[in-house]
């Protein structure tokens, strides 16, 4: 069969831009969907492989123009001795946003584009991953944050395709050749009789671990890896009302590897630094503040911490020590909410060490003079016991 030009496969002017380019690919992928094509899956897989094919050369600069200028003949050794395999494709991040509402690319990305999209397990190639790792990274914020939310900047290590090879691993991405161990099937079989039966064991290749194809001139930026390691700096936005401890899912901020896969996930765990006058219990908040016993007593108003600052309390006149007051939406808000909890007050009373003798003359005319408590005489009892 001869081979259709990649313009017609999508539909699309010699003069496309890149954008143009794209976004044919993707609509006519959109239409590669296994309930459309229930009755041929090998025929939508074949035509979707060939719309593939098309944009892996046409969504690259220098093969569109080796395209332009010598045909198939310009860009047919970029693939393997078959031609184009999946293990060819390195644009499969354009079509990533499409995976959760389309099963068809959800296999096919899970298969690790080994052999058939269409379940052969078979010729499945383990070591082309799905997706990359996930990220794991922990951000310390103040308690305030909790009410406020918080957008800070972390510094993610990340390691991200090469784009000098297109995570190939091989300088320009082009300099691959066939692997002469397994001639590109990246398998050994290997047949042995015994007796009248022949037992055939079918091994992944050890030269290119299945890939079929090897490195002939590896890339000098990546040292042949297809992986570039560096941070990266994220805005993570975290909203109020969030536990702490609680982690957050930034999905597809994680490492992205070689070989066109999907970015893993980023996961933040949020702590929270422990505040010296605030303790946080569910959506409420409580704190402590001392009086004097002249406030206790006659009333008036003190200060209390709160989450965000401080918040006048008032006292009433005959305040017990270790009274609570309760103030209203002053605690922690619900995730993603705006109504708060309530912040606890307990208050301590400052009961004088000594007092003047003025001082002294003074109380004893109010209140009387001291009466012995219980307690005093329990004592009494206990010190005469031998
Ligand atoms: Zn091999
Ligand atoms: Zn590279």
């Amino acid at each position: 069969m001869a081979k259709r030009d990649y313009y017609d496969v999508l539909g699309v002017p010699r003069t496309a831009s890149a954008d143009e380019v794209k976004s044919a690919y993707r609509r006519l992928a959109r239409q590669y969907h296994p309930d459309m094509n229930k009755d041929n899956t090998k025929a939508a897989e074949e035509k979707f492989k060939e719309l593939s094919e098309a944009y892996e050369v046409l969504a690259d600069t220098d093969r569109r123009q080796k395209y332009d200028q010598y045909g198939h003949a310009g860009v047919q050794t970029d693939f393997g001795p078959q031609g184009f395999t999946w293990q060819n494709f390195t644009h499969a991040g354009d079509l990533e946003d499409l995976l959760s509402s389309n099963p068809f690319f959800e296999q096919l990305f899970r298969q690790g584009f080994g052999g058939d999209v269409f379940g052969n397990v078979q010729s499945r190639r383990s070591q082309v991953p799905y997706r990359g790792s996930d990220i794991e990274v922990a951000v310390h914020l103040p308690l305030s944050a909790a009410v406020t939310g918080a957008e800070p900047t972390l510094e993610v290590p990340h390691s991200g395709r090469c784009e000098d090879c297109r995570g190939t691993g091989a300088r320009n991405g082009t300099s691959l050749e066939t692997c002469p161990e397994c001639e590109g099937r990246g398998q050994i079989r290997r047949a042995q009789s015994r007796g009248p039966a022949q037992l055939i064991t079918i091994t992944e290749c050890p030269m290119c671990h299945g890939v079929g194809r090897r490195i002939r001139d590896p890339c000098p930026s990546c040292e042949g890896t297809g992986i570039i390691r560096h941070t990266r700096k994220i805005q993570v936005t975290i909203p109020p009302g969030v536990e702490d401890g609680a982690v957050l899912r930034l999905a597809r901020q994680g490492e992205a590897t070689g070989r066109g896969v999907i970015p893993g996930d980023l996961f933040v765990q949020v702590m929270f630094q422990p505040s010296d006058t605030i303790r946080r219990e569910g959506r409420d908040a409580f704190t402590e503040v001392q009086i004097p016993l002249s406030t206790s007593l006659f009333g008036g108003e003190v200060r209390a911490p709160t989450i965000l600052g401080e918040a006048a309390v008032k006292i009433p006149p005959g305040t017990q020590p270790e009274s609570q007051f309760r103030l209203r939406g002053e605690g922690f808000p619900r995730f993603r909410g705006s109504d708060r909890g309530d912040l606890f007050v307990t208050v301590h009373v400052e009961v004088p060490k000594a007092l003047t003798p003025h001082q002294k003359e003074l109380l004893r005319e109010a209140f009387g003079e001291a009466a012995t408590a219980g307690p005093g005489r329990s004592r009494g009892l206990f010190g005469r016991r031998q």
